[in-house]
């Protein structure tokens, strides 16, 4: 039984049924997919969340595992430049999608010198990941073991746990410009840069090392593969199905609770509800009361504020992601953590925007699905959630969409004129669409030391319960969560094979 279809939760019971179990997916939202949404409004085809796929052999292993290879089923296309990077001081950066470019676009674009700090920074970043992929990404190790592992010398030394991300980036890169390249890796994973361990290196080593990919028709098409995958193994997805408690007998999970009252059995139960939700409210007693405080005492993850724009005559020659930083980096994470004041919205944000030059997701010629992200602090409607923003205020939402798009024309990028019609999706939004509490995107952030410790296992303290996705471990993001979704299998695999109780 897998509570979810997220792609950690789709991923999981692919893994599982093509293992022989009798999967069933129960789905609370009327589609699948959870945060790698999509919205079509009049012949435009939107992704609401995931417009960057990463680490494509993930993907591609998770398909041969289970079945037809991914090419059969879906057309991954890598991006020859993997993003525009315009700069406060108004430098624009064209970063190629492949590695062995960059210094040379480095050097051209900031001055020479620059590629060789960025490459010697991602030496260091591709010795990280090394040490960290198969004891850390890839097993269902807790933090605490990762910590064990890393204490041998040298592998502690490479991975510097001590040091912040930013921290890390200040020893090799002299440029200003390049540690604000640095610091924005660290919203992949939803965090601060100043707090996120230097670990988060391994992030753009692995954009850089593996490239920037598109999915032609939208990154939606990913959930719909994976269902078809779920479906063909002899699995059933029930969408409209909300679980409201995972059911306990002789101390090991024995089922769920569906919101009409139906009762349903199984020997396994993998959520890919987010582990605060699971912890706080699927498995209620005191059995969770340690896996909540561990939640409680992490910093959530950033969320985010999302513009859908159906543009008429788009304009020209756009590349498919560009980000215009935000003059103070700095003061936009206080803004979404509550640092130095309340959390609030961030007057003058760094914004993201994806706009995919593919026929596939817009009505006809000369038409643009533009999608456009800033981080954003939690929705906490009442104040209790700590940091946080009602973001149901009225007027709010449509107030900080026209401020968003006043500043991407102040940046450049005025598109003001053009607008056919757009969505605003804010976190609060995100929460009712995935049950994810607050809308922060990534669960726990990896702010702070303790972060790591802190993250939810797969394994939980009920045998025969397991978490899979991106509030568990081995943290968001689309190829991350895959992992999740591996990682359980292995352990439900290993579990049933020791005979021991899961
Ligand atoms: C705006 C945005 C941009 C992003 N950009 C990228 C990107 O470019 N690249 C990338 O790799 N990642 C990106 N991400 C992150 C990525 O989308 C997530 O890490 C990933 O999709 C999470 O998958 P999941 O399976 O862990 O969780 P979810 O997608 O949240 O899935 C959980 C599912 O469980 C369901 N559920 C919850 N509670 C219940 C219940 N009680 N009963 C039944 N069902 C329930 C939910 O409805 C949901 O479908 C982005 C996310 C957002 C929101």
């Amino acid at each position: 039984m897998v509570v979810g279809a997220g792609v950690g939760g789709l991923a999981a019971a692919a893994r599982l049924a093509a293992d022989g179990h009798e999967v069933v997916v129960l789905e609370q939202a009327d589609a699948v997919g959870g945060k790698l949404g999509t919205e079509v409004v009049d012949g435009f085809v939107f992704d609401t969340g995931p417009s960057l796929v990463t680490m494509p052999w993930v993907l591609e292993e998770l398909f041969a595992a289970t079945g037809a290879p991914l090419a059969d089923v879906l057309e991954l296309r890598r991006l020859a430049v993997a993003c525009r990077y315009t700069f406060p001081d108004g430098t624009v950066l064209d970063l190629p999608g492949d590695l062995a470019d960059v210094p040379a676009a480095l050097d051209a674009a900031l001055g020479p010198g620059r590629g060789a700090q960025w490459t010697a920074f991602l030496g260091r970043a591709r010795a990280v990941w090394d040490v960290t992929r198969g004891p850390f990404l890839e097993s269902p190790i807790s933090a605490r073991g990762m910590l064990r592992l890393s204490r041998r010398l040298g592998d502690v030394a490479t991975v510097a746990p001590w040091r912040s991300l930013r921290g890390l980036g200040a020893r090799y890169l002299e440029d200003p410009r390049l540690r604000l390249l640095l610091d924005r890796y660290a919203t992949y994973t939803g965090s601060d840069p100043r707090a996120a361990p230097a670990a988060l290196a391994t992030v753009p080593w692995a954009e850089q090392a593996w490239g920037s990919w598109y999915v032609p028709g939208g990154l939606g098409r990913i959930a719909e593969v994976l269902r078809a995958r779920v479906e063909e193994l002899g699995g059933e997805v029930r969408t409209g199905a909300r679980v409201v408690e995972v059911l306990v007998a002789d101390g090991r999970a024995a089922g769920v609770r569906l919101a009409d009252g139906t009762t349903l059995d199984a020997d396994v139960v993998v959520a890919n509800a987010d582990a605060a939700e699971v912890y706080g409210h699927l498995l209620p007693g005191r059995r969770a009361a340690r896996a909540r405080r561990s939640i409680a005492r992490a910093t959530p993850s950033l969320a985010g504020f999302v513009l859908l724009l159906a543009l008429d005559d788009p304009p020209a020659d756009q590349p498919h992601h560009q980000v215009l930083f935000a003059e103070d980096y700095d003061e936009e994470f206080d803004a979404v953590f509550g640092r130095r004041g309340p959390a609030r919205p961030v007057e003058r944000p760094t914004v993201y925007v994806s706009a995919p030059d593919d026929p596939a997701v817009v009505p006809g010629p000369e038409t643009g699905a533009w999608f456009v992200l800033v981080n954003a602090p939690r929705h906490d409607p009442d104040g209790s959630r700590g940091a946080g923003v009602d973001w149901d205020a009225p007027g709010l939402a449509e107030a900080y969409a026209d401020r968003l798009l006043d500043l991407m024309a102040e940046r450049g990028l005025d598109v003001r004129d053009r607008v056919r019609h757009r969505t605003v999706l804010t976190p609060a939004d995100l929460e009712r669409r995935t049950s994810t509490p607050g809308g922060s995107i990534y669960g726990t952030s990896s702010n702070g030391a303790r972060a790591a410790f802190l993250r939810p296992a797969n394994r939980s303290p009920v045998p025969g319960l397991y978490l899979v996705g991106g509030s568990a471990h081995p943290g968001g993001g689309l190829p991350l969560v895959m992992l999740s979704a591996r990682i359980v299998a292995d352990l439900v695999r290993r579990d049933d094979a020791s005979g021991q109780p899961r």
